[in-house]
């Protein structure tokens, strides 16, 4: 038996009990007259101790061997410890050792084995191994597992099915470029990996299925980021003969389950919010409402003064920064430099300070007397010891580049704590997306999303300027300012969807070839349908208040899409491309 207990478990209750513990030697102290390992499994750490006057020399020999990291097995007797450690539940007793084995040596590791380890993130990746084994991790990557267990035991019980679909398909349209997979068989022809299981369920609706998920692998080639990743996971899902607010309370209780079973969490009734007011009060379609500072369009009572860039500028926005007045000269320069970074990309910041006595101090006051700045303090609501920051320019950028900025200011002004959880319905997204570089259509969420069931016919018969207005029952769960989940009610209608696809550009031949199967199913009896996905790997990392998905991703890949450990992507011999009639051109490698 390798072991009587994990290096977890055991506490006073055990003390004078002989047991066998198997695990990872995590450090090694040699005070001379006492060797003292702490030994480490997943469960957790147990001291064990030799001391030199009652241990044979092979054994403390053996001990004096081992290194950080070696896999053995150690027997001996518990005992209560003189100094107990209070932070680990094993701290109040300690093994002493009477037979150990070492059951395999290990290298030096290149980076400590510890809960904040000293190593850089490519070696961490390299020896992912390792890197799995700290405390961190493993927390981590149980409480996704325990996520997923949840997950399906909501669904299960709301009489969901889980049903696999493939991963070598034809590409499915949400908006990034696909992965490919030469067919050997097919010369000459490639299956994508899917964006996501899209068609596939909706099929599954035409087949009766009803209600349908899947925690399931997805594939975008995208540029990555932090919260991206090439390959992710979905809690992908669909329903059929339902309303939105059928798919909203379903998942709304799906987020709140979660919460209450692992976090131990009770979340109150989700708020909810129209897209084009997420966008007029925070310039963004997924705000964080953990805080306010909302917008102030201040566009009307600024003009006409004689200040030339908000006279010029189709929108002037601010928002309030309470308790920031006392920013400095300098840190408001640096906070302009901040806006002006090409990720960015604003060409100032006008700010105005409410001073102690309730008198405003601006960057403006040249242009602005004291009763026009008093009119700005009234539209923000703003108090002595605030901060009124505003940007101008078009519309739509100086929304998005404001909205950045209340989130910064959120974040420097310690407003949005990880701890705090707050979840957002954003409903009635536009259907449609009008590209002017492009001057064509783009589907805002994907192309089965439905528009609104009052709007199908101005979508069939309407102009072009009809088609801008056009709104779907597209929704997007957002929880901290983080997407996690988005969907809509989708068409299931043939002439509808094929309406939809020439919108998008698709001639008849196009749409018939990429998605002849999905229009083909439409006449054969498709129920009404809709469904969600939530972006799984994103809801652990939020939930556990964190902003990389890596960490909860037991083999990520880098911001070079590489596995490092398994050195992937990677070159094949020229038989296997041969094979697969791929030729690479002279001069390549
Ligand atoms: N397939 C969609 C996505 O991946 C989700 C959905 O509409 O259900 O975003």
């Amino acid at each position: 038996m390798y072991r009587t207990h994990t290096c977890g478990q055991l506490n006073l209750s055990d003390a004078g009990k002989t047991v066998t513990l198997s695990g990872w030697v995590q450090v090694v102290r040699d005070k001379g007259f006492m060797i003292y390992i702490d030994l480490r499994d997943r469960y957790g750490i147990t001291q064990l101790i030799l001391d030199e006057k009652l241990s044979s020399p092979e054994l403390l020999t053996a001990a004096r061997s081992l290194g950080r990291e070696f896999v053995i097995q150690a027997t001996g007797l518990v005992v209560e410890r003189e100094s107990k450690n209070d932070k680990i539940p094993t701290g109040e007793i300690e093994v002493q050792v009477s037979v150990l084995d070492i059951l395999n040596a290990a290298k030096t590791p290149p980076f400590t084995v510890v809960e904040d380890t000293d190593g850089g993130d490519d070696l961490r990746m390299k020896y992912r191994y390792l890197d799995l084994r700290r405390a961190p991790l493993q927390r981590n990557l149980i409480f996704r597992s325990n996520l997923a267990l949840e997950t399906r035991k909501y669904l299960a019980d709301k009489g969901f099915i889980e049903v696999e679909t493939p991963n070598l398909i034809k590409s499915t349209p949400e908006g990034a470029r696909d992965f490919v997979v030469p067919s050997r068989m097919n010369e000459g022809q490639f299956y994508a990996l899917p964006q996501s299981p899209q068609t596939f369920k909706q099929i599954l609706m035409v087949a009766g299925y009803d209600r349908y998920f899947q925690i399931v692998k997805c594939f975008r080639d995208e540029d990555l980021r932090a919260d991206r990743q090439p390959e992710f996971t979905q809690i992908d899902c669909e329903m059929s003969f339902v309303h939105q607010e059928d798919i909203l309370s379903t998942f709304e209780g799906l987020t709140k389950h979660l919460f209450k079973t692992t976090l131990n969490i009770d979340l109150q009734d989700f708020p909810r919010m129209q897209y084009d007011e997420a966008m007029r009060l925070y310039g963004s379609d997924k705000p964080d409402i953990r805080f306010g500072m909302e917008f102030v369009e201040m566009t009307e009572m600024v003009q006409g003064k004689g200040f030339p860039v908000f006279d010029n500028a189709e929108a002037v926005i601010g928002i309030c920064a309470k308790g920031a007045a006392s920013y400095t000269r300098k840190q408001l320069d640096e906070l302009t430099e901040w806006l002006r970074r090409p990720q960015i990309g604003a060409t100032g910041l006008v700010y105005m300070r409410v001073e102690a006595d309730g008198n405003c101090k601006s960057s403006v006051d040249k242009f602005y007397d004291a009763n026009e700045l008093n009119a700005w303090k009234e539209a923000f609501a703003a108090e002595p010891g605030d901060l009124v920051l505003v940007l101008c320019g078009g519309l739509e950028k100086t929304r998005k580049q404001l909205g950045e900025l209340r989130l910064e200011m959120g974040s420097r002004l310690g407003l949005r704590d990880p701890k705090v959880f707050a979840p957002l319905w954003v409903l009635d997204f536009p259907l449609l997306e009008w590209d002017e570089e492009a001057e064509r259509f783009f589907a805002m969420h994907h192309p089965f999303t439905s528009p609104k069931k009052e709007q199908i016919g101005e979508m069939l018969n309407g102009n072009h300027e009809t088609m801008k207005n056009l709104r779907a029952d597209a929704y997007d769960l957002v929880l901290n300012g983080v997407e996690i989940g988005g969907g809509s009610i989708r068409i299931h209608d043939r002439e509808l969807q094929s309406k939809n696809f020439k919108l998008l550009g698709f001639t008849p031949e196009q749409a018939e070839e990429q998605f002849g199967f999905l229009l083909g199913a439409f006449e054969y009896g498709a129920p009404p349908h809709g469904g969600i996905a939530f972006g799984f790997d994103r809801l652990c990392a939020v939930m556990s208040g964190y902003n990389s998905i890596r960490d909860f991703i037991a083999f990520p890949k880098n911001n070079q899409g590489r596995d490092m450990m398994i050195d992937a992507p990677s070159a094949i011999d020229s038989e296997q491309l041969k094979e697969l009639s791929l030729q690479i051109k002279p001069g390549d490698k």
